[in-house]
C-alpha cells in the first residue's frame, strides 16, 4: 500500500476544507471499498480523511421524506421501521447486498460511491480507462460475462455495483453534498455519469465535496415495491441482473410505476420507457412482458454477456409480477 497521511476530521467543515485543498485526498467511511482498493494499489490517496466521527449518522422521517445521514450503515437503514413498511425496495436492496458483517461497517454515502467490480479495473497489469485514463479497456475482448449491456461505450462496459443506488434511483432520491463553495442537492438520477470518453469521471461530485445525506421521498400509502437480484449464488455476490420496482395499483390498473435496473448498466438505470408502458395499463402478465421489452430495448451486448438481454427481461417480468401479486 502506498504511504499516506491520516487525518481524523473534527467536523464537516474541516473534512471539506482538507479534501478541497488536496486533489490527492480521499474520504474514509466504513473503508470496505476504499481500504480494499488501497491495498490492491488501485487507489493511492496521499491523504486519507477519516469522516467516521462526523455527526452524519441516523434516519429521520418527516414531510413525506426519509432523510438518511451519509454515515448511517446499510444495516441501520435496512432495520428502520418506516423503510421496512413504506420503502420495501430499499430494504430489500440492502439486505440482498454483501454480508451482515459488511453491512454493519459500510455506510450509505460509501455505498453510493463504491467502485465497479470489473476485474480489469482491480488488476494493475490490465488496460483500464477507468483506472488509467487512455490506457484502453481489456474487458471489451476479454472476460465480460458480468459486464453491462446498457449505457456502454467503446471506452468502458463496467456495471455499477451498488444495489441500493438502483432502488434510490427508482424512488427519485436526492443526494445532499457539502463542498468548499457550500451545499447543494443533486437528484440521484443525474448524479452518475455514463462512461462516454471519460469513464474515470463517475459522478457529479466536485473536488472535495462530501455527501452529507440522502433524501428519499416516501411512496404513497398503498404502493407496493420490491427488489429482485439474480446472481450466481444466493448470498455475498453482485448482481448479474436486478430490478427495483414500485407500483400503485387500484382496480387492477397500474396508476403509477417506477422501474430501475441493476447489474445490466454502467450506471443505476432508471427505465422511463418501461414506466410509460406500465402507467395506465392493466396489471397483467402481458403488460409486465411489454414493460420488460421496453426496458431492454437498445441493449448492446458482447459475445460473453449476450445472455443478459433475455435475463434482464425475465428479471423485470419477475420483479413486476412479484410486486403486483401476479403469477410469474
Ligand atoms: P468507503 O470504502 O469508506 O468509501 C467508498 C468510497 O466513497 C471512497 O472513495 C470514499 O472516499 C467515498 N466516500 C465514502 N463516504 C463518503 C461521503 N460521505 N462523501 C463523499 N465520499 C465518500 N455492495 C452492493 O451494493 N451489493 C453487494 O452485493 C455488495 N457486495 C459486496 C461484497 C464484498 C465482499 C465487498 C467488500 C463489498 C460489497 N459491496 C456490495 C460493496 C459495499 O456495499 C461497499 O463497499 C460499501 O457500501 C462502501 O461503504 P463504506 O462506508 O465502506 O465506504
Ligand atoms: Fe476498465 Fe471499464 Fe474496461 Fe473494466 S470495462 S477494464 S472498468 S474501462
Amino acid at each position: 500500500m502506498q504511504p499516506f497521511e491520516y487525518i481524523r476530521a473534527a467536523d464537516v467543515r474541516h473534512a471539506v476544507a482538507a479534501a478541497a485543498a488536496d486533489p490527492a485526498a480521499a474520504f474514509l467511511a466504513g473503508g470496505t471499498t476504499q481500504v480494499d482498493l488501497m491495498k490492491d494499489g488501485v487507489l493511492g490517496p496521499e491523504v486519507l480523511i477519516d469522516i467516521t466521527r462526523l455527526p452524519l449518522r441516523g434516519v429521520a422521517v418527516g414531510g413525506g421524506l426519509v432523510r438518511v445521514g451519509a454515515l448511517t450503515t446499510m444495516e441501520e437503514l435496512a432495520a428502520d421501521p418506516v423503510v421496512a413498511e413504506r420503502l420495501t425496495v430499499v430494504r430489500e436492496s440492502l439486505l440482498l447486498a454483501a454480508s451482515p458483517q459488511l453491512r454493519n461497517m459500510a455506510t450509505i454515502g460509501g455505498n453510493l460511491l463504491q467502485r465497479t467490480r470489473c476485474r480489469y479495473y482491480r488488476d494493475l497489469s490490465c488496460a483500464c480507462n477507468k483506472r488509467a485514463p487512455g490506457s484502453g479497456c481489456d474487458a471489451l475482448d476479454g472476460h465480460h460475462r458480468m459486464h453491462a449491456i446498457l449505457g456502454t461505450t467503446e471506452h468502458c462496459i463496467a456495471t455499477h455495483a451498488s444495489d441500493l443506488a438502483v432502488a434510490l434511483v427508482a424512488l427519485d432520491a436526492v443526494v445532499h453534498v457539502r463542498g468548499a463553495a457550500g451545499e447543494r442537492a443533486v437528484p440521484l438520477t443525474g448524479f452518475y455519469r455514463m462512461p462516454d470518453d471519460t469513464p474515470n469521471v463517475e459522478n457529479a461530485l466536485e473536488l472535495g465535496e462530501l455527501i452529507t445525506s440522502v433524501e428519499v421521498p416516501l411512496l404513497p400509502v398503498g404502493a407496493r415495491s420490491g427488489y429482485l437480484k439474480v446472481r450466481d449464488r444466493a448470498s455475498y455476490e453482485f448482481a448479474l441482473a436486478a430490478a427495483g420496482v414500485a407500483l400503485v395499483i387500484t382496480d387492477g390498473v397500474i396508476r403509477d410505476a417506477r422501474v430501475a435496473l441493476g447489474g445490466l448498466a454502467t450506471v443505476p438505470w432508471r427505465s422511463r420507457a418501461a414506466e410509460d408502458v406500465l402507467r395506465g395499463a392493466p396489471a397483467t402478465p402481458e403488460t409486465c412482458a411489454a414493460a420488460a421489452e421496453a426496458a431492454l430495448r437498445g441493449a448492446s451486448a458482447r459475445p460473453g454477456n449476450a445472455f443478459k438481454v433475455e435475463l434482464g427481461k425475465r428479471t423485470v417480468v419477475r420483479a413486476l409480477s412479484m410486486v403486483a401479486g401476479l403469477p410469474g
